[in-house]
Protein backbone atom coordinates (compact mmCIF):
# COMPACT_ATOMS: atom_id res chain seq x y z
CA UNK A 1 0.00 0.00 0.00
CA UNK A 2 1.15 3.27 -1.38
CA UNK A 3 1.19 5.87 1.77
CA UNK A 4 0.37 9.90 1.71
CA UNK A 5 2.26 10.18 4.75
CA UNK A 6 4.52 8.66 7.46
CA UNK A 7 2.89 9.93 10.53
CA UNK A 8 -0.57 11.57 10.56
CA UNK A 9 -1.18 13.92 13.55
CA UNK A 10 -4.79 14.68 14.41
CA UNK A 11 -5.07 17.76 16.78
CA UNK A 12 -3.23 21.00 16.54
CA UNK A 13 -3.18 21.93 19.94
CA UNK A 14 -0.76 22.25 22.81
CA UNK A 15 0.89 18.68 22.45
CA UNK A 16 -0.35 17.37 18.99
CA UNK A 17 2.09 20.54 17.76
CA UNK A 18 4.81 19.88 20.18
CA UNK A 19 4.78 16.56 18.63
CA UNK A 20 5.18 17.58 15.16
CA UNK A 21 7.63 20.18 16.13
CA UNK A 22 9.79 17.02 17.91
CA UNK A 23 9.98 14.71 14.97
CA UNK A 24 10.19 17.38 12.70
CA UNK A 25 14.05 16.34 12.47
CA UNK A 26 13.46 12.72 11.44
CA UNK A 27 12.62 13.40 8.24
CA UNK A 28 9.65 11.59 8.73
CA UNK A 29 6.36 12.86 6.09
CA UNK A 30 3.82 14.41 8.64
CA UNK A 31 0.65 16.06 8.33
CA UNK A 32 -0.84 17.72 11.09
CA UNK A 33 -4.98 18.27 11.11
CA UNK A 34 -6.49 20.51 12.57
CA UNK A 35 -10.46 21.11 12.55
CA UNK A 36 -10.13 24.98 14.33
CA UNK A 37 -8.74 28.06 11.99
CA UNK A 38 -5.27 28.85 14.07
CA UNK A 39 -5.51 32.35 13.42
CA UNK A 40 -8.99 32.85 15.68
CA UNK A 41 -9.64 33.16 19.08
CA UNK A 42 -11.99 30.28 18.60
CA UNK A 43 -8.91 28.16 18.69
CA UNK A 44 -9.90 26.33 21.67
CA UNK A 45 -6.72 24.90 22.60
CA UNK A 46 -4.88 28.66 22.65
CA UNK A 47 -7.47 30.92 24.77
CA UNK A 48 -6.22 33.47 26.72
CA UNK A 49 -6.01 31.19 30.33
CA UNK A 50 -1.82 31.21 31.52
CA UNK A 51 -0.68 28.45 31.04
CA UNK A 52 2.31 27.37 33.89
CA UNK A 53 5.17 25.89 32.37
CA UNK A 54 7.96 24.04 33.98
CA UNK A 55 11.21 24.27 34.13
CA UNK A 56 11.47 20.78 32.20
CA UNK A 57 8.80 22.15 29.37
CA UNK A 58 10.99 25.30 29.25
CA UNK A 59 14.24 23.66 28.15
CA UNK A 60 12.38 21.14 25.65
CA UNK A 61 11.11 24.19 24.07
CA UNK A 62 14.14 25.84 24.13
CA UNK A 63 15.47 22.69 22.10
CA UNK A 64 12.58 23.02 19.49
CA UNK A 65 13.59 26.96 19.54
CA UNK A 66 10.31 28.04 20.24
CA UNK A 67 11.26 29.61 23.44
CA UNK A 68 12.89 32.68 21.88
CA UNK A 69 9.61 33.50 19.98
CA UNK A 70 7.48 33.32 23.37
CA UNK A 71 10.46 34.72 25.82
CA UNK A 72 8.83 38.05 25.27
CA UNK A 73 5.12 36.82 26.60
CA UNK A 74 6.42 34.74 29.59
CA UNK A 75 6.26 35.97 33.35
CA UNK A 76 8.66 34.00 35.45
CA UNK A 77 7.46 32.75 38.80
CA UNK A 78 9.78 33.14 41.49
CA UNK A 79 7.69 31.50 44.50
CA UNK A 80 4.63 29.47 45.20
CA UNK A 81 2.20 30.42 48.47
CA UNK A 82 0.56 27.40 48.95
CA UNK A 83 -2.44 27.65 51.21
CA UNK A 84 -5.80 25.78 53.03
CA UNK A 85 -8.93 28.17 53.61
CA UNK A 86 -9.74 28.60 56.75
CA UNK A 87 -6.50 26.58 58.26
CA UNK A 88 -3.53 27.57 59.75
CA UNK A 89 -1.31 25.60 57.44
CA UNK A 90 0.57 27.03 54.52
CA UNK A 91 3.60 26.69 52.55
CA UNK A 92 6.12 28.86 50.97
CA UNK A 93 8.26 26.98 48.19
CA UNK A 94 11.01 29.85 46.45
CA UNK A 95 13.08 29.65 43.90
CA UNK A 96 16.10 30.86 45.43
CA UNK A 97 15.60 28.51 48.77
CA UNK A 98 16.21 25.46 45.49
CA UNK A 99 19.28 28.03 44.82
CA UNK A 100 17.57 28.50 41.29
CA UNK A 101 16.49 31.77 39.13
CA UNK A 102 12.54 30.62 38.45
CA UNK A 103 10.39 28.07 39.38
CA UNK A 104 8.43 28.34 36.27
CA UNK A 105 7.04 30.25 33.72
CA UNK A 106 3.42 31.71 32.68
CA UNK A 107 2.38 32.18 29.51
CA UNK A 108 -0.69 32.61 27.61
CA UNK A 109 -2.02 29.92 25.49
CA UNK A 110 -2.76 32.27 22.53
CA UNK A 111 1.21 33.11 22.43
CA UNK A 112 2.39 29.41 22.51
CA UNK A 113 0.07 28.47 19.68
CA UNK A 114 1.45 30.96 17.75
CA UNK A 115 4.81 30.58 18.38
CA UNK A 116 4.46 26.44 17.96
CA UNK A 117 2.81 27.43 14.38
CA UNK A 118 4.93 29.47 13.36
CA UNK A 119 8.09 27.02 13.69
CA UNK A 120 5.72 24.03 12.30
CA UNK A 121 5.16 26.10 8.67
CA UNK A 122 9.39 26.00 8.64
CA UNK A 123 9.49 22.10 7.89
CA UNK A 124 9.17 21.25 4.57
CA UNK A 125 8.73 17.22 5.84
CA UNK A 126 5.12 18.82 7.65
CA UNK A 127 2.15 19.85 6.18
CA UNK A 128 -0.36 21.51 7.97
CA UNK A 129 -4.27 20.57 6.79
CA UNK A 130 -6.39 22.85 8.65
CA UNK A 131 -9.51 24.03 9.11
CA UNK A 132 -9.66 19.71 8.31
CA UNK A 133 -11.80 17.58 10.45
CA UNK A 134 -11.24 13.80 10.91
CA UNK A 135 -14.62 11.95 10.25
CA UNK A 136 -13.41 8.55 10.26
CA UNK A 137 -10.83 5.93 9.59
CA UNK A 138 -10.67 2.67 8.29
CA UNK A 139 -7.90 0.36 9.62
CA UNK A 140 -5.90 -1.62 6.92
CA UNK A 141 -3.62 -4.70 6.50
CA UNK A 142 -0.58 -1.62 6.85
CA UNK A 143 -1.83 1.75 7.80
CA UNK A 144 -4.97 3.83 8.22
CA UNK A 145 -7.01 5.29 5.81
CA UNK A 146 -8.68 8.38 7.15
CA UNK A 147 -11.91 10.30 6.23
CA UNK A 148 -11.49 14.41 6.32
CA UNK A 149 -13.94 16.65 6.15
CA UNK A 150 -12.53 19.77 3.98
CA UNK A 151 -13.79 23.24 2.92
CA UNK A 152 -14.03 21.24 -0.89
CA UNK A 153 -15.73 18.01 0.74
CA UNK A 154 -14.41 14.68 1.81
CA UNK A 155 -10.47 13.58 1.50
CA UNK A 156 -9.27 10.77 2.66
CA UNK A 157 -5.42 10.21 3.32
CA UNK A 158 -3.19 7.10 3.85
CA UNK A 159 -1.29 7.27 6.84
CA UNK A 160 1.19 4.27 8.77
CA UNK A 161 0.75 5.97 12.20
CA UNK A 162 -1.58 7.69 13.73
CA UNK A 163 -1.32 9.75 16.33
CA UNK A 164 -4.82 10.69 18.28
CA UNK A 165 -3.63 14.60 20.02
CA UNK A 166 -7.37 15.33 19.45
CA UNK A 167 -7.82 16.87 23.11
CA UNK A 168 -10.63 14.96 25.47
CA UNK A 169 -13.17 14.53 23.44
CA UNK A 170 -10.94 12.51 21.21
CA UNK A 171 -12.62 11.30 18.21
CA UNK A 172 -9.44 8.97 17.45
CA UNK A 173 -10.15 7.06 20.45
CA UNK A 174 -13.78 6.80 20.04
CA UNK A 175 -13.23 5.76 16.42
CA UNK A 176 -10.59 2.73 17.64
CA UNK A 177 -12.67 2.00 20.80
CA UNK A 178 -10.16 2.34 23.35
CA UNK A 179 -12.52 2.57 26.66
CA UNK A 180 -11.44 5.42 29.26
CA UNK A 181 -11.68 5.67 33.10
CA UNK A 182 -13.94 8.58 33.45
CA UNK A 183 -15.11 10.81 36.55
CA UNK A 184 -16.61 14.19 37.19
CA UNK A 185 -15.07 16.38 39.78
CA UNK A 186 -18.66 18.45 39.48
CA UNK A 187 -15.82 21.27 39.48
CA UNK A 188 -15.62 24.06 37.08
CA UNK A 189 -13.02 25.97 36.51
CA UNK A 190 -13.41 29.93 36.06
CA UNK A 191 -10.45 31.92 34.56
CA UNK A 192 -9.50 35.15 34.20
CA UNK A 193 -6.77 37.94 34.14
CA UNK A 194 -7.28 40.78 36.88
CA UNK A 195 -5.59 43.62 37.72
CA UNK A 196 -4.54 44.24 41.22
CA UNK A 197 -3.65 47.27 43.30
CA UNK A 198 -0.18 45.97 44.46
CA UNK A 199 2.26 44.06 41.91
CA UNK A 200 2.67 40.30 42.55
CA UNK A 201 6.05 40.49 42.52
CA UNK A 202 6.31 37.02 40.85
CA UNK A 203 4.75 35.41 43.39
CA UNK A 204 2.03 31.97 41.77
CA UNK A 205 -0.68 31.32 44.53
CA UNK A 206 -2.81 28.63 45.09
CA UNK A 207 -5.74 28.84 47.85
CA UNK A 208 -7.13 25.58 48.16
CA UNK A 209 -11.26 25.70 49.36
CA UNK A 210 -13.84 23.13 50.14
CA UNK A 211 -15.05 23.82 46.39
CA UNK A 212 -11.77 23.12 44.45
CA UNK A 213 -8.86 25.48 43.96
CA UNK A 214 -8.01 29.43 43.82
CA UNK A 215 -4.78 30.41 42.00
CA UNK A 216 -2.97 33.28 40.90
CA UNK A 217 -0.51 32.98 37.59
CA UNK A 218 1.61 35.97 37.42
CA UNK A 219 1.19 37.25 34.01
CA UNK A 220 2.96 41.12 34.57
CA UNK A 221 3.73 43.42 37.23
CA UNK A 222 -0.10 44.03 38.35
CA UNK A 223 -1.88 41.64 36.46
CA UNK A 224 -2.73 37.97 36.96
CA UNK A 225 -4.37 35.03 35.45
CA UNK A 226 -7.16 33.89 38.03
CA UNK A 227 -8.48 30.69 38.29
CA UNK A 228 -11.33 29.83 40.45
CA UNK A 229 -13.23 26.49 40.39
CA UNK A 230 -16.34 26.55 41.84
CA UNK A 231 -19.54 23.57 42.07
CA UNK A 232 -20.40 23.22 38.75
CA UNK A 233 -23.81 23.94 39.33
CA UNK A 234 -23.09 27.10 40.57
CA UNK A 235 -20.95 27.95 37.26
CA UNK A 236 -22.95 29.62 35.48
CA UNK A 237 -23.86 32.65 38.66
CA UNK A 238 -20.18 33.20 38.59
CA UNK A 239 -19.67 33.35 34.68
CA UNK A 240 -22.88 35.71 34.66
CA UNK A 241 -22.05 37.77 37.64
CA UNK A 242 -21.57 41.32 36.94
CA UNK A 243 -17.62 42.14 37.19
CA UNK A 244 -18.13 43.93 40.85
CA UNK A 245 -20.71 41.52 42.40
CA UNK A 246 -17.63 38.49 40.89
CA UNK A 247 -14.51 40.46 42.19
CA UNK A 248 -16.32 40.56 45.79
CA UNK A 249 -16.49 36.91 46.05
CA UNK A 250 -12.58 36.40 45.06
CA UNK A 251 -11.83 39.61 47.35
CA UNK A 252 -13.76 37.02 50.11
CA UNK A 253 -12.48 34.22 49.22
CA UNK A 254 -8.70 34.88 48.67
CA UNK A 255 -8.09 37.97 50.53
CA UNK A 256 -6.50 41.25 49.68
CA UNK A 257 -2.67 39.88 49.22
CA UNK A 258 -2.28 41.62 45.95
CA UNK A 259 -4.94 44.72 47.36
CA UNK A 260 -7.71 45.76 45.26
CA UNK A 261 -8.81 44.03 41.83
CA UNK A 262 -8.76 46.87 39.79
CA UNK A 263 -9.60 45.37 36.48
CA UNK A 264 -11.27 41.99 35.85
CA UNK A 265 -11.60 40.96 31.98
CA UNK A 266 -13.42 38.05 30.05
CA UNK A 267 -14.35 34.92 32.27
CA UNK A 268 -14.43 31.48 30.58
CA UNK A 269 -15.89 28.62 32.09
CA UNK A 270 -13.50 24.91 31.63
CA UNK A 271 -15.47 21.88 33.60
CA UNK A 272 -12.90 19.80 34.88
CA UNK A 273 -13.07 15.93 34.45
CA UNK A 274 -10.40 12.72 35.13
CA UNK A 275 -10.25 10.94 31.80
CA UNK A 276 -7.76 8.13 31.25
CA UNK A 277 -7.59 6.03 28.36
CA UNK A 278 -7.61 2.33 29.16
CA UNK A 279 -4.55 1.83 26.48
CA UNK A 280 -2.82 4.38 24.67
CA UNK A 281 -1.92 2.67 21.46
CA UNK A 282 -2.63 -0.12 19.22
CA UNK A 283 -1.00 -1.09 15.71
CA UNK A 284 -0.76 2.12 14.05
CA UNK A 285 -1.86 4.29 16.48
CA UNK A 286 -1.02 6.10 19.27
CA UNK A 287 -2.72 9.08 21.94
CA UNK A 288 -1.23 11.72 23.11
CA UNK A 289 -1.88 14.64 25.18
CA UNK A 290 -6.06 15.02 27.17
CA UNK A 291 -6.61 12.34 24.40
CA UNK A 292 -4.65 9.72 26.46
CA UNK A 293 -4.93 11.48 29.70
CA UNK A 294 -7.29 14.40 31.04
CA UNK A 295 -6.00 15.55 34.32
CA UNK A 296 -7.23 18.38 37.26
CA UNK A 297 -5.90 21.60 36.51
CA UNK A 298 -4.51 21.78 40.31
CA UNK A 299 -1.19 21.28 40.02
CA UNK A 300 -0.77 22.62 36.48
CA UNK A 301 0.33 20.00 34.99
CA UNK A 302 -1.63 18.81 32.32
CA UNK A 303 0.46 20.42 29.15
CA UNK A 304 3.88 19.66 30.93
CA UNK A 305 3.64 15.98 30.87
CA UNK A 306 2.06 15.79 27.49
CA UNK A 307 5.29 17.59 26.20
CA UNK A 308 7.16 15.18 27.79
CA UNK A 309 5.14 12.51 26.32
CA UNK A 310 5.42 14.35 23.04
CA UNK A 311 9.33 14.37 22.96
CA UNK A 312 9.28 10.64 24.53
CA UNK A 313 7.73 9.15 21.64
CA UNK A 314 9.63 11.22 19.15
CA UNK A 315 12.42 9.98 21.03
CA UNK A 316 11.28 5.80 20.85
CA UNK A 317 10.81 6.86 17.14
CA UNK A 318 14.18 8.35 16.54
CA UNK A 319 15.86 5.45 17.97
CA UNK A 320 13.71 2.72 16.39
CA UNK A 321 14.81 4.43 12.65
CA UNK A 322 17.80 4.44 14.07
CA UNK A 323 17.42 0.41 14.31
CA UNK A 324 16.06 0.30 11.11
CA UNK A 325 12.39 -0.54 12.05
CA UNK A 326 9.78 0.43 9.97
CA UNK A 327 7.66 3.59 12.17
CA UNK A 328 4.47 1.22 12.02
CA UNK A 329 7.37 -1.14 14.38
CA UNK A 330 4.62 -1.93 17.38
CA UNK A 331 7.49 -2.27 19.56
CA UNK A 332 8.00 1.29 19.27
CA UNK A 333 5.23 1.96 20.87
CA UNK A 334 5.33 -0.60 23.46
CA UNK A 335 9.25 1.05 24.45
CA UNK A 336 6.73 4.49 24.27
CA UNK A 337 5.00 2.77 27.14
CA UNK A 338 7.42 1.55 29.12
CA UNK A 339 9.18 4.95 29.19
CA UNK A 340 6.44 7.60 29.67
CA UNK A 341 4.14 4.98 31.91
CA UNK A 342 6.36 5.61 35.22
CA UNK A 343 5.86 9.62 35.26
CA UNK A 344 1.98 9.66 33.79
CA UNK A 345 1.43 7.59 36.73
CA UNK A 346 2.98 9.66 39.25
CA UNK A 347 1.18 12.81 37.75
CA UNK A 348 -2.03 11.38 37.38
CA UNK A 349 -1.34 10.18 41.31
CA UNK A 350 -0.24 13.61 42.58
CA UNK A 351 -3.00 15.71 40.89
CA UNK A 352 -5.92 13.02 42.43
CA UNK A 353 -3.91 13.17 45.29
CA UNK A 354 -4.17 16.70 45.78
CA UNK A 355 -7.83 16.77 44.24
CA UNK A 356 -9.25 13.84 47.26
CA UNK A 357 -7.14 15.68 50.06
CA UNK A 358 -7.95 19.33 50.13
CA UNK A 359 -11.52 19.28 48.67
CA UNK A 360 -12.55 16.22 51.02
CA UNK A 361 -15.46 17.25 53.40
CA UNK A 362 -14.53 14.49 55.71
CA UNK A 363 -12.85 15.17 58.94
CA UNK A 364 -9.84 13.31 58.62
CA UNK A 365 -8.97 14.74 54.89
CA UNK A 366 -9.60 17.81 56.80
CA UNK A 367 -6.95 17.04 59.33
CA UNK A 368 -4.75 15.09 56.70
CA UNK A 369 -4.44 18.12 54.14
CA UNK A 370 -3.48 20.70 57.08
CA UNK A 371 -1.01 18.25 58.69
CA UNK A 372 0.50 17.83 54.74
CA UNK A 373 0.59 21.53 54.87
CA UNK A 374 2.59 21.87 57.58
CA UNK A 375 5.14 19.02 57.14
CA UNK A 376 6.00 20.03 53.90
CA UNK A 377 6.97 23.44 54.95
CA UNK A 378 9.17 21.90 57.58
CA UNK A 379 10.95 18.84 56.22
CA UNK A 380 13.18 20.10 53.40
CA UNK A 381 13.44 16.95 51.54
CA UNK A 382 9.45 16.81 51.25
CA UNK A 383 9.59 20.11 49.96
CA UNK A 384 12.46 19.23 47.66
CA UNK A 385 10.36 16.07 46.31
CA UNK A 386 7.34 18.39 45.72
CA UNK A 387 8.87 20.68 43.76
CA UNK A 388 10.84 18.53 41.54
CA UNK A 389 7.75 17.04 41.04
CA UNK A 390 5.88 20.44 39.65
CA UNK A 391 9.02 21.19 37.95
CA UNK A 392 9.03 17.88 35.60
CA UNK A 393 12.13 16.70 36.14
CA UNK A 394 11.54 14.23 39.02
CA UNK A 395 11.52 10.09 38.06
CA UNK A 396 12.06 8.45 34.88
CA UNK A 397 12.10 10.97 31.85
CA UNK A 398 12.91 11.48 28.07
CA UNK A 399 17.03 11.89 27.34
CA UNK A 400 15.89 15.65 26.50
CA UNK A 401 14.55 15.97 29.99
CA UNK A 402 17.33 13.92 32.05
CA UNK A 403 20.00 16.06 30.38
CA UNK A 404 18.57 19.49 32.41
CA UNK A 405 20.96 20.55 35.25
CA UNK A 406 19.37 21.69 38.22
C1 LIG B 1 -8.36 25.87 33.44
C2 LIG B 1 -7.18 25.10 32.97
C3 LIG B 1 -5.92 25.54 33.30
C4 LIG B 1 -4.79 24.79 32.91
N1 LIG B 1 -3.57 25.22 33.27
C5 LIG B 1 -2.48 24.48 32.94
C6 LIG B 1 -1.17 24.90 33.32
O1 LIG B 1 -0.99 25.96 33.96
N2 LIG B 1 -0.10 24.11 32.98
C7 LIG B 1 -0.27 22.94 32.27
O2 LIG B 1 0.71 22.25 32.01
N3 LIG B 1 -1.51 22.53 31.89
C8 LIG B 1 -2.60 23.27 32.19
N4 LIG B 1 -3.84 22.87 31.79
C9 LIG B 1 -3.96 21.65 30.95
C10 LIG B 1 -3.72 21.96 29.47
O3 LIG B 1 -4.58 22.98 29.04
C11 LIG B 1 -3.97 20.69 28.64
O4 LIG B 1 -3.19 19.67 29.17
C12 LIG B 1 -3.60 20.91 27.18
O5 LIG B 1 -4.35 21.94 26.62
C13 LIG B 1 -3.85 19.61 26.40
O6 LIG B 1 -3.51 19.86 25.06
P1 LIG B 1 -3.93 18.84 23.91
O7 LIG B 1 -3.23 19.36 22.70
O8 LIG B 1 -3.74 17.45 24.33
O9 LIG B 1 -5.52 19.00 23.77
P2 LIG B 1 -6.36 20.23 23.26
O10 LIG B 1 -5.80 21.50 23.78
O11 LIG B 1 -7.79 19.95 23.60
O12 LIG B 1 -6.19 20.23 21.68
C14 LIG B 1 -6.85 19.28 20.87
C15 LIG B 1 -6.90 19.85 19.45
O13 LIG B 1 -7.49 18.86 18.59
C16 LIG B 1 -8.39 19.49 17.69
N5 LIG B 1 -9.37 18.48 17.28
C17 LIG B 1 -10.30 17.87 18.07
N6 LIG B 1 -11.01 16.98 17.35
C18 LIG B 1 -10.54 17.04 16.07
C19 LIG B 1 -10.89 16.35 14.86
N7 LIG B 1 -11.87 15.44 14.81
N8 LIG B 1 -10.18 16.65 13.74
C20 LIG B 1 -9.15 17.58 13.76
N9 LIG B 1 -8.80 18.26 14.88
C21 LIG B 1 -9.48 17.98 16.03
C22 LIG B 1 -8.97 20.65 18.52
O14 LIG B 1 -9.49 21.68 17.70
C23 LIG B 1 -7.76 21.10 19.32
O15 LIG B 1 -7.01 22.10 18.68
C24 LIG B 1 -4.96 23.60 32.16
C25 LIG B 1 -6.25 23.16 31.82
C26 LIG B 1 -7.34 23.90 32.22
C27 LIG B 1 -8.72 23.42 31.86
Amino acid sequence: MQHDYDVAIVGGGMVGASFACAIASTNLSIALIETSVLEEDRQPSYDERGISLSPSSKHILEHFGVWNEIYAHVTPIKEIHVSNQKKFGFTRLTASESNLSELGHVVIAQSMGKALHKKIKQFENIEILCPVKLENFIKQDSGITLELSTSNGTKMIDTKLLVGADGSNSKVRELSGIEVKKSDYKQTAIVSNITTQKPNHSVAYERFTSHGPIALLPIDDNRSVLVFTAHSDKANDYLNMLDDEYVKVIENEFGRRLGKICKIEKRRGYPIFYIEARKQFEKNLVLLGNAAHTIHPNAAQGFNLGLRDAVGLAECITDGLEKKLAIDDESILEKYIELRSPDQKSVIEFCNGIANCFYNESFLYHSFSNFAMILIDCIPELKSTLLKKAMGVSGHQPRLVRDINL
